[in-house]
């Protein structure tokens, strides 16, 4: 196996064989969605990551096909030890329904006449697609995914996730994307429509001869789709550095309207080889499904975004004027706004909305630390000493000096926390001459809890000049304490 990879992967099928109901109000008799697994899911099934793509993407995220020079897509963050660790974590990558890889789609048969859909296939949103994926990830046997992860299209998906679902998805991971559609980009996305049924060989979707779209079909309008579609995830930099005003093939310019520039080439080339990979129908659909996507309300992000649960990773691109960083930053904004935990970065790069794909040294160092943040049942201490309620000051003194430990949150006898004392209390005690505990321990104690994470911990000791917080149960049980030491050598640890 080539370290760091998968290895060979085979795509599987999920069949669900009842109806869904979509956002239109039509129903899908039955649908297939394809997907992949890397890893291994664990006994308590609470380390699985769903991972959802873009536009023309699959579900071949990681590894290699048998027989394949070229892996997954997002291969480059997928596999042991890179950002969706497969040795920690039970990495799923699903297929959209309204696509061609394998789902049920335009070019699926309807179960009605026994022939390909093609344009009876129903509307379908992006809610739809993230209500399918449920019904996969319930038949995996997962009822919390601890992330749902994506870019472009997939972080739209990630986003109705965590609005559809929010007791399902513990972490979100929104890279390159958008709440809402714009007008901008819905323009774009209509052109690419109108060449594709403007093509005399579109036949109304229904060109499905032989039961398969890579033989027949809408192919210029198909090409001419992409070809606009791809100006779209680079920039005016990399296309600059890419390609300049190179010709193509030929020393001057021809005063012909043959291909001169290298760009030119680059675009028919991309139009050309994607005809061979997707569905023009499902073009169509998907687009369409984007353009639908909107999660304000009311015509506000905040309030579309008030019943989120997840802690978020937004992340964008400085180059991206497909899905530009002010859309992210509208979506940390309204997450911030409704007092949801998020964190936000732009990757500076040059590759346009593409780098999400491509700059996989940033995007893996941002997913690694994002998902493997440390919480304070991670680093708690868990036998505490401690003194029971009542106790006289030299008692809990030479407790304190025999253990030597600063601090012993105190006990009722019913093991309940009633207070915490510290050495610097035993000197007020001397000082003052208190004979007993209740005098001078603190009463109003500033606890934590085990999924409280650890930089939040730590602010509150700072915010309250404390350097221990005892870690508490829901019936005020002491499980645990943190210290600002043990804090401090978490943090040194990770940064060496
Ligand atoms: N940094 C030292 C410390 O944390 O003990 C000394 C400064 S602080 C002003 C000392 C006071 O904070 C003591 O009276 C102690 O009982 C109190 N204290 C310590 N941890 C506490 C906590 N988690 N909640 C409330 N009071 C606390």
């Amino acid at each position: 196996m080539i370290k760091g990879s998968v290895g060979l992967v085979t795509t599987q099928y999920y069949l669900h064989s009842s109806p869904l109901e979509l956002e239109s109000g039509e129903t899908l008799p039955l649908f297939t969605l394809a997907y992949e697994t890397y890893g291994t899911l664990n006994k308590e099934a609470s380390n699985a990551i769903l991972l959802c793509h873009a536009l023309s993407g699959d579900a071949h995220a990681a590894g290699f096909h048998a027989g394949d020079e070229k892996p997954g897509w997002w291969d480059s963050v997928i596999g042991p030890g890179k950002a969706f660790d497969t040795d920690k974590y039970f990495v799923i990558c699903s297929n959209v329904i309204g696509g061609c890889k394998g789902s049920t789609g335009p070019s699926s048969e309807n179960p009605e006449t026994g022939e390909p859909y093609g344009i009876a296939f129903p509307v379908i949103t992006i809610r739809d697609m993230v209500n399918a994926q449920k019904l996969l990830v319930e038949q995996l046997g997962i009822n919390l995914l601890y992330a749902v992860a994506g870019g472009s299209m997939g972080g739209m998906q990630v986003l109705q996730w965590t609005v559809s679902w929010p007791k399902h998805a513990s972490k979100a991971i929104v890279i390159a994307a958008t709440a809402y559609s714009t007008p901008q980009q819905i323009a774009f996305n209509e052109v690419g429509r109108i060449a594709i049924t403007s093509d005399p060989a579109w036949e109304n979707g229904d060109y499905y001869q032989q039961k398969s779209y890579d033989s027949n079909g809408p192919f210029q309008g198909l090409a001419l789709a992409r070809m606009v579609g791809h100006i779209t995830y680079l920039s005016n930099e990399s296309m600059h550095e890419k390609f300049g005003r190179a010709l193509q093939d030929k020393d001057r310019i021809g005063y012909n309207f043959s291909t001169d520039f290298a760009v030119e080439s680059y675009l028919h080339h991309q139009g050309d080889t994607f005809t061979h990979r997707f569905d023009a129908n499902s073009y169509l659909y998907i687009t369409k499904a984007i353009d639908y996507f909107d999660l304000t309300k009311d015509g506000s992000l905040r309030k579309g975004l008030a019943g989120v649960n997840a802690a978020f990773l937004v992340i964008s691109v400085s180059s991206d004027w497909l899905y530009p960083p002010y859309q992210s930053q509208e979506i940390v904004s309204a997450l911030a706004a409704n007092d949801r935990e998020v964190r936000y970065s732009e990757i500076q790069s040059n590759f346009g909305h593409d780098a999400f794909l491509l700059e996989s040294g940033q995007i893996n160092y941002l997913i690694s630390q994002f998902l493997s943040k440390t919480i304070v049942g991670d680093v708690m201490i868990r036998d505490v000493p401690t003194i029971e309620e009542g106790a006289t000051t030299a008692v809990t003194a030479r407790r304190l000096i025999n253990l030597e430990v600063n601090h012993l949150p105190v006990l009722s006898c019913s093991g309940q926390l009633v207070g915490i004392v510290t050495s610097w209390d035993i000197a007020k005690a001397v000082a003052k001459n208190f004979l007993w505990l209740d005098e001078i321990m603190s009463k109003n104690v500033i606890t934590t809890v085990p999924d409280e994470p650890i930089e939040s911990a730590a602010k509150k000791m700072e915010e309250h000049s404390i350097s221990a917080l005892p870690v508490i149960d829901e019936d005020q049980h002491l499980i645990g304490l943190i210290t600002s030491d043990a804090i401090s050598t978490l943090i040194g640890r990770s940064n060496s």
